[in-house]
């Protein structure tokens, strides 16, 4: 925050500076294009044929000297700008730090497979954004093979319906609703009445013309929500009483008319379509970059300490983070088998090991402890062989 704001306080100066400047200088132009044009004026009213008399032309010529002189310290307080721009270059230089080689193997961009993952991911957000101009362009331009991806296309099409609730056309999301109603209610799901409650109150808003068909869409749909709702109910039925006003806004019920139900609407209705019909609601895209930024401070500091207790050697392994950072529960996606006897996570070479009398321990582990053919359990301590120990998947 500290190293945003130094940089902001510069910019600051150079707008202040720029503006100053501006200001000056349209207010000298100004003045030499008046003298000028006084100037000019008296040379046209003069006969063509007569010569200038000699003290006028004396004026003439002291008029443009004044003027050059005056556009020189205009060329000369523009070129004092550059130094204002620069200082904003050097503060971000001295705030922020530029090379994050240390920390991230940078050489990963140069791999042809990687680039090709990286332009994948990219274009998988494209079309999670609606952009699937821009995805396909970047497809065909990075040669990467067509998208098939049939979780994208579930997406897109949750997505495009999510969106359809916010410009208030509820009919694609209601009819999805009604088809997934038994996966939704077996989740205790508020969903469907929140969408239900977005139709009615649309009715509502037609006014008394739309009476009739509230009243009747009520009686179609609300019977389920009886007893989980009730109170809501009663408030949305309260609402007929004030049907004949001009809007609900003054009404003791304008909290249901506010903007902000259509939003959770589209964003329940995002949130919980995805976890039904099982994709990402977030790009990996915005994942990766999410934990990225939230990591890179961390990462950094630790850097800047082993560098410093010369033990930088201790983050050999690339594709391991030496610290634990936690990026909150909401980008936790599953569970992680941490040795308890080497301490250390698993990974696909080191993955874990169930033991004959069901321990389990990390396969490095389990090779350390092996004498010969036989491991002893360093738990029960139950006596197996290496073979009879199975590879455990998280
Ligand atoms: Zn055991």
């Amino acid at each position: 925050m500290e190293a945003i704001e130094a940089v902001e306080k510069e910019i600051e100066k150079v707008i202040s500076k720029f503006s100053g400047v501006k200001k000056q200088s349209e207010s000298t132009l100004d003045e030499i294009i008046s003298v000028l044009e006084i100037c000019s004026s008296s040379l046209y009213k003069m006969d063509s044929t007569s010569t200038i008399p000699e003290q006028q032309a004396n004026e003439l010529k002291n008029v443009i000297a004044r003027c050059k002189a005056k556009l020189q310290s205009i060329g000369t307080e523009h070129r004092s700008l550059h130094a204002t721009v620069s200082k904003v270059g050097k503060a971000i230089d001295r705030h922020f730090t530029p090379d994050y080689q240390s920390i991230a193997p940078m050489d990963v961009f140069e791999n042809d497979k990687y680039i090709e993952i990286l332009n994948q991911i990219i274009s998988e957000h494209f079309y999670r954004q609606g952009m699937n101009g821009v995805a396909e362009s970047l497809i065909n331009e990075s040669a990467l093979p067509p998208e098939e991806d049939i979780h994208l296309e579930l997406f897109a099409d949750l997505f495009q319906m999510s969106e359809a609730i916010l410009n208030k056309n509820l009919g694609p999301a209601l009819e999805w609703v009604t088809q997934y109603s038994s996966e939704l209610d077996s989740r205790n799901s508020t969903l469907e009445f929140k969408l239900r409650r977005l139709a009615y109150l649309q009715l509502l808003e037609q006014g008394v013309n739309g009476q009739a068909e509230a009243i009747a869409y009520t009686r179609a749909h609300f019977n389920k929500f009886i007893i989980k709702f009730e109170k809501e109910i009663q408030m949305l039925m309260g609402c007929l009483i004030y049907l004949g006003q001009h809007d609900f806004h003054n009404t003791p019920y304008s909290m249901l008319f506010k903007e902000e139900l259509w939003v959770d609407g589209a964003d329940s209705f995002i949130q919980e379509s995805c976890e039904i019909v099982g994709v990402n609601r977030d790009s990996s895209l915005e994942i990766i970059i999410n934990s990225g930024c939230y990591s890179l401070p961390a990462l950094m500091n630790l850097k800047q300490i082993m560098l410093k207790n010369r033990v930088s050697s201790v983050w050999s392994e690339r594709n391991e983070l030496p610290i634990e950072i936690d990026l909150g529960p909401e980008y936790r996606f599953h569970s992680v088998f941490t040795c308890p006897i080497l301490k250390l996570p698993s990974t696909e070479q080191n993955p874990p090991m169930k033991l004959k009398c069901g321990h389990v321990i990390s396969k490095d582990a389990m090779q350390k402890l092996t004498r010969g053919l036989m491991l002893k359990c360093p738990y029960c301590p139950k006596e197996s062989t290496v073979s009879e120990a199975k590879k455990i998947f998280f």
